[in-house]
């Protein structure tokens, strides 16, 4: 234990306040004088589930209760008391039994993390240092280099696919049957017509084919529709985060904590102090987890089949311009290269340095 912690505190971490066998414990008395004094509450018990009989209570002298406590009376003398017993059996002073008991019990769990916190943090350490991470994040980071230099427009469009969650689009023009139809009303009446007058059926279909030959040569009439072309997984990188720097400023700040968390002189005699050490590493840890989830999110986009998904975006854009648009987005994507050989770095013992500090 790189720790000086106090004399009290070594012995709260061994003692036991939460116990499933209240019936064993020696020098138990059987029943409570009136006002009676304590010490105070060494433990709570709790069989709820546990298949054994209810515990019988000093106080009442009934064995009704699944929890309750374990009281010390002084004298190597204990009682086991319900909550609603201990207050008829101790009065006004019960309350204070029980908010020292809980002060104890929440100091225990503090100490408990700082050991288990200290115990996680070398390997942590040396994880957020190794080359498989820094690796990494020199490829992302030379990824989003590549992307940003490629041709503005295929870069916007696939950053706006960002923006919509990740959807592929594509504006594409489609005839539009209804507006064609009130076009021909109002520019060819008599086409019209003459179908519906048309006395013989080949009368009727000569008519119809004359009506269609004419919205195909000067009756077009054209919308806009966006399709949704397929789904960019990873997307997320094309946000503009660089996890490069969110590991460096991250790790810098776990650092930061792991000093003091580790620091021989420190007492932590203050639970304000530790539980804002903590608090600061949960945050710094944080920041590590959103760059390493960028990290994956990566490996995502490179995927082969990702990649087919965006190269057959890319063809159904380019297809999709105005003649004099001379945009390709088809080149623009095969300038994008690709890292080789690209892995997501496990960050096992980052998570469970995360674990042993807890959410908080
Ligand atoms: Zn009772």
């Amino acid at each position: 234990m790189s720790t000086q912690l106090s004399p009290d505190d070594l012995s709260l971490l061994q003692s036991n306040l939460l116990i499933d066998d209240p019936e064993t414990i020696p020098g138990l008395v059987q029943g409570l004088p009136d006002a009676s004094q304590a010490v105070g509450i060494e433990a709570k018990y709790d069989i709820t589930g546990s298949g054994k009989p209810k515990v019988r209570c000093a106080w009442c002298g009934r064995a009704v209760h699944w929890k309750g406590f374990v009281v010390d009376l002084g004298g190597s003398a204990y009682a086991l008391v319900g909550r609603t017993c201990g207050r008829a059996a101790f009065g006004i002073d019960w309350n204070s039994y029980e908010r020292q008991f809980d002060a104890k019990r929440r100091r225990q769990a503090d100490l408990q993390r700082l050991l288990s916190v200290q115990a996680a943090l070398p390997a942590a350490l040396e994880e957020l240092r190794s080359s498989e991470l820094a690796q990494a994040a020199d490829q992302y980071h030379a990824f989003l280099d590549g992307l940003r230099r490629v041709h503005g427009r295929f870069g916007q469009a696939l950053a706006k696919s960002a923006r919509a969650g990740g959807d592929l689009l594509v504006t594409e023009e489609e005839r539009d049957p209804q507006a064609e139809e009130r076009n021909i009303e109002r520019q060819r009446p008599d086409l019209v017509k003459a179908v519906e007058n048309a006395l013989t059926d080949e009368g009727r279909v000569r008519a119809s084919r004359r009506l269609k030959s004419w919205i195909d040569k000067e009756g077009r009439v054209y919308k806009s529709v966006v399709k949704r072309i397929g789904r960019c997984d990873g997307y997320a990188v094309l946000g503009g985060r660089d996890p490069k720097t969110e590991l460096r400023t991250g790790s810098d700040r776990v650092g930061a904590q792991a000093r003091k968390l580790l620091d021989p002189a420190e007492p932590w005699a203050e639970a304000e102090a530790l539980s804002a050490a903590f608090k600061a590493m949960r945050e710094a840890l944080s920041e590590i987890e959103g760059a390493a989830s960028l990290l994956g999110e990566l490996e995502r986009f490179l995927a082969p089949s990702n990649w087919n998904v965006i190269a057959g975006w890319a063809a159904r854009f380019d297809a999709s311009l105005d003649e004099d648009d001379d945009s390709n987005f088809v080149d623009d994507f095969r300038q994008i290269s690709p890292p080789r050989d690209y892995a997501t770095p496990s960050l096992i013992a980052v998570s469970e340095l995360r674990e042993a500090v807890g959410r908080g």
